[in-house]
């Protein structure tokens, strides 16, 4: 039977990058489906020799394809993230963030949220001005739109996995702009009367988050909480290093448009090219594209196959384990075959004997 196929825009980037790429690659194999990645080299090289020309075809590719994924990049004369926000209207950011079974942390209960967040706006659009010499003052933009879509999501992702929703924000003190938020909030959750919503003042979730994590699944917030709140989620899950985004636009409709997935390390130059980089984090993104593609059940065996061996002490120098990225690569993908079903590559011929002796 043929497999189905998808075109996936690939981002090359700096550093671990060629490495993740490779790992991606060799565990595209294992799956049921036919990934056909379309590369285009965001490298500080390729960007420094092509100009303004690498992101129109990374856009056009990227809107071609509708699927991204990205590998980290050297933020240099720009940042190429930002770019590839703006010009591709990603207006919001979606990270899971759950306690990965194994993986030492400090806070020892169990986590599983899933942050959503508008990419735009808040305090992050205007970076203010002074007023004389002392003070100084900045806008804080929330506009209807990016808010409707971001809702919209949650809620789409709350009917799809019978999770509920939190939005937060400080709509008590902020009252025209978080004010607007929780407004636009409370329109779409009364089209999903299913999903159940509540409504938390910031600053007391995250004290909740900590006292009581069971209570909290899907959290909607503003650009400027969500980066907060990302960061300490990832904290308390002992994981900065291996969580993963989605980066959505969305069309007139709030449908997605257009997703670009990324993991949230960097370009790791101290272990570049050494073969140590722990590939997880771009694992768990690709397993994200997949369930964006709507193959669910490869998607989640992507994601539990990765966790269930992390588990199990198969692991890469950075987590404390002895595996180099092509092995931990290789366990994933012969583990991820044998869980769908996939037979392995057949082994390539070998070179026929010379002829003649050689030299
Ligand atoms: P970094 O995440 O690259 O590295 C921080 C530490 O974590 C290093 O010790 C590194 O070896 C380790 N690490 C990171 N990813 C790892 C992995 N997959 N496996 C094992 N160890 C890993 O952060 P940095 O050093 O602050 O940034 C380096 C470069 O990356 C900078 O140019 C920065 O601008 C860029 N950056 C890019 C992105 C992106 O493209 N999404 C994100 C963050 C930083």
């Amino acid at each position: 039977m043929m497999r189905p196929c998808y075109p996936v825009a690939e981002l090359l980037g700096d550093g671990i990058g060629p490495e993740l790429s490779r790992a991606v690659r060799g565990l595209a194999d294992a799956l049921p489906i036919r990934l056909e990645f379309r590369p285009v080299d965001l490298s500080l090289e390729g960007r420094r020799s092509r100009g303004a020309a690498i992101y129109d075809e990374a856009v056009e590719v990227i809107e071609s394809c509708r699927v991204a994924l990205k590998h980290p990049t050297v933020t240099a004369e720009e940042s190429p993230n930002a770019v590839l926000r703006r010009r591709l209207n990603l207006s919001v950011i979606h990270r899971p963030v759950s306690t990965i079974p194994g993986v030492p942390t400090n806070f020892t209960r169990p986590l599983d949220l899933d942050i959503v967040r508008i990419a735009t706006g808040g305090t992050y659009d205007d970076p203010g001005r002074p007023i004389g010499e002392d003070g100084a003052v900045s806008l804080r933009i929330v506009e209807r739109q990016p808010v409707r879509e971001a809702a919209r999501y949650a809620f789409n992702f709350a009917r799809k996995t019978g999770r509920r929703v939190t939005s937060s924000s400080k709509y008590t003190i902020q009252r025209a702009t978080d004010g607007l938020f929780e407004r636009v909030v409370k329109e779409v959750a009364q089209l999903a009367p299913e999903v159940p919503h509540n409504v938390e003042l910031f600053d007391a979730l995250l004290a909740k988050i900590i006292l009581t994590p069971e209570r909290y699944q899907i959290i909607l917030v503003l650009n400027e909480y969500g980066d907060f709140l990302s960061d300490m989620a990832c904290g308390l899950a002992g994981s900065l290093g291996i969580g993963a985004s989605a980066n959505l636009g969305f069309d007139s409709q709030a449908v997605v448009r257009v997703a670009l997935f990324d993991a949230a390390h960097g370009t790791a130059p101290d272990i570049a090219g050494q073969n140590k980089a722990n590939p997880t984090a771009i694992f768990l993104a690709l397993a994200m594209l997949l369930n964006q593609l709507g193959e669910l059940t490869i998607g989640e065996a992507l994601k539990q196959t990765t966790l269930d061996l992390l588990l199990e002490g198969v692991r890469t120098r950075d987590l404390g384990g002895s595996e180099t990225t092509e092995t931990f690569t290789r366990a994933v993908a012969d583990e991820l075959r044998r869980r769908l079903n996939v037979n392995p590559p057949a082994p390539t011929a070998s070179p026929p004997p010379p002829s003649h002796p050689q030299p």
